[in-house]
């Protein structure tokens, strides 16, 4: 991070969940249905810039039917999470490399950035007030929600000039469990999620608005996500709902890790970075090439193409185990998690549990307030 952080959180504290019942709900957490006991809020003018930042209660916004988010779709957010570390303390995941998307995605919509530092001084003041959410339990984490929305009362069709920046918590369910269930991927050639010179690369909510459509498609064909393809030929791999691609290329020369390139129509996950890293110390080689569906399919067919996992904060690793288009279906490897796939897995959440070093310097620790240790 490149600045320190300049604003200061005013803290009102909000009364807490029973620790009865929060240890029911952190005993099986959903994704996205509970909630931890505060919020952070901060807004931004175009005179005071950011100011009014916060740490209170979670409570329902008040926001004014002419709201600009409401309409023009001014909103981005990001998605990473905290860990339960064998000593007791609490780290969150590569936290300013998220700070540094948000930004992007910022850029993008027009929207005012958040100095990084001050990005994660948020998330820390929101996970020093519920460190009694993050779980105990290796695969369950604590999945943190920071996002931005145009918050001006006005209907003119341009750049709101006052926004609201918030962070909420919500304990997650166990990422993957030893064997994740591998997926299947519907490979939509009708609907596309990105064109060159649109919004793909930025983490704004219209993007999945639009892309439910196929989602649902998806679903009607028995597949738990979508492969998305490019826009212009609807014939290169671009990613995969939530999460982006890689294919494992098996040669005599042993494994090789292959993932499609930034091109501006793909999310740039954090994951995905992580996986490039993780995979050079696991002595794998990487290249980030175009693949077409087509040699996806033969790849597989063939032998050449032994895996291929999704990656994301939410679910970390998951093999992918069947294709599906409108043209057939085939199946990667014998469609089980493969052991490229598996170690890498393992090498990932053993890095965020604190099991192995950090040797990239990826988890920032912070310390909470516990009711109980
Ligand atoms: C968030 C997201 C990803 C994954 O990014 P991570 O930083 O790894 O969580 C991939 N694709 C899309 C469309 C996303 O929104």
């Amino acid at each position: 991070m490149n600045d320190v952080a300049a604003l200061e959180f005013t803290r009102q504290s909000a009364q807490p969940l029973p620790a009865e019942r929060r240890a029911e709900l952190l005993a099986m957490p959903g994704f996205g249905d509970t909630y931890s006991d505060h919020m952070v809020t901060v807004r931004w003018s175009a005179e005071q810039g950011w100011h009014d930042a916060s740490v209170g209660p979670l409570a329902a916004f008040s926001l004014h039917p002419a709201t600009m988010a409401l309409h023009y779709g001014q909103t981005i957010f990001e998605g990473l999470k905290a860990f339960w570390r064998p000593n007791g303390q609490r780290a969150l995941f590569r936290p300013a490399d998220h700070a540094r998307r948000f930004n992007s995605s910022a850029r993008r919509m027009a929207m005012p950035t958040l100095p990084e530092a001050d990005f994660v001084a948020a998330l820390e003041a929101l996970l020093r007030a519920d460190g009694d959410w993050v779980p105990r339990v290796r695969g369950h984490s604590f999945y943190l929600r920071p996002f931005m929305i145009a918050a001006e009362t006005h209907l003119g069709n341009r750049p709101a000039e006052d926004y609201l920046f918030a962070v909420i918590g919500s304990p997650a369910r166990p990422a993957s469990s030893a064997t994740p269930k591998p997926i299947r991927l519907w490979a939509d050639t009708e609907h596309i999620r990105a064109a060159p010179g649109g919004t793909g690369a930025a983490k704004c909510g219209g993007n999945y608005g639009g892309s439910f459509i196929a989602q649902r498609q998806a679903a009607a064909n028995d597949c738990d996500q979508v492969v998305w393809l490019d826009a212009r030929e609807r014939r290169y791999i671009e990613e995969a709902g939530g999460s982006n691609l890689f294919f494992v290329e098996s040669s005599v020369h042993g494994p090789r890790l292959r993932t499609p390139p930034l091109s501006g129509t793909l999310l740039a996950g954090v994951t995905r970075d992580s996986i490039l890293q993780l995979a050079g110390t696991l002595g794998y080689p990487v290249a980030e090439e175009p693949l077409t569906l087509d040699d996806w399919e033969q790849g597989c067919l063939e032998g050449r193409i032994t895996e291929t996992f999704a990656c994301g904060t939410a679910r970390a690793i998951v093999p992918v185990g069947q294709v599906v288009s409108a043209q057939g279906q085939w199946s990667v490897g014998d469609g089980t998690a493969g052991p490229v796939t598996s170690r890498l897995l393992e090498a990932l959440l053993d890095t965020q549990y604190g099991l192995a070093p950090d040797d990239f310097g990826w988890m920032r620790l912070v310390d909470t307030d516990l009711e109980e240790d």
